[in-house]
């Protein structure tokens, strides 16, 4: 399959927006009961696009929006924990204006960086199906294909990391040896280094399985070798 590109970033919102290719995720998506302390707020309850500067080095993939966090706020990991904890790393790491992300008109900017979801809806259980990432895929292709300066991407967990690798393999790219670990970076032949971390989820982030200070350690190293013009040297 040749990845799907698109005019504008606008006509590929447009798209994504609209989209219910998913009926599973639609259902979930619309039918969400908001919680108790989001009472009275209307949830967004569509796909949410990426968000952040994509004349950026830097892209970073998530895996899906958060039943009341993006499916509510309406902007990738925004309203919940794992977006507060990915936002704090990303402050700290130079990439964002603020370590708040909190709602659409929070002012937060990211600065070289784009921020985006392998699958765009909530998925139930947080588990899209493989299907799901399929059809969503042609959304993820046409926002690499609309970052000209795109040099590292970092995938938050294994999910988003087989997700980049299916678009390399939809490239043409051999990917035999690209393996998830947290903290493996890969360099690729022609095209962005690959940068791996656990995904940001409070059952990582509240088990320890992922620290701040070891997703800031990755984001450090990212913006390291993007200032300094390197890529990372071996696959480890
Ligand atoms: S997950 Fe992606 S492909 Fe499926 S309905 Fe949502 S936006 Fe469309």
């Amino acid at each position: 399959m040749t990845p799907r590109r698109f005019a504008s970033i606008g006509a590929l919102n447009s798209r994504v927006v609209a989209c219910r290719l998913c009926p599973r995720l639609v259902r979930y998506r619309e039918s969400v009961k908001p919680r108790a302390s989001f009472a009275g707020e209307e949830y967004w309850r569509r796909p949410v696009p990426g968000f952040g500067d994509l004349g950026g080095r830097l892209l970073v993939i998530g895996l899906s929006p958060a039943a009341h966090g993006g499916n509510r706020t309406g902007r990738v990991f925004t309203g919940d924990s794992s977006g507060r904890f990915l936002v704090r790393a990303l402050y700290s790491a130079g990439f964002a204006n603020q370590p708040v992300s909190e709602s659409r008109g929070d002012g937060l900017v990211y600065s070289d960086c784009y921020v985006t979801a392998a699958v765009k809806c909530a998925p139930p259980s947080d588990r899209p199906t493989p299907t799901e990432f399929a059809n969503c895929s042609q959304y993820l292709d046409g926002e690499i294909a609309l970052m000209p300066d795109l040099e590292a991407v970092l995938a938050l967990g294994a999910l988003a990391f087989g997700a980049y690798v299916g678009h390399l393999r939809r490239r043409g790219i051999g990917v035999r040896g690209l393996k998830f670990a947290h903290g493996a970076a890969y360099r690729v032949s022609g095209f962005p280094a690959l940068y791996a971390c656990y995904h940001p989820s409070p059952r990582n982030t509240n088990t320890g399985v992922l620290t701040q200070g070891m997703l800031v350690g990755v984001l450090r190293r990212i913006r390291s070798d993007l200032g300094a013009g390197t890529r990372p040297s071996k696959h480890n």
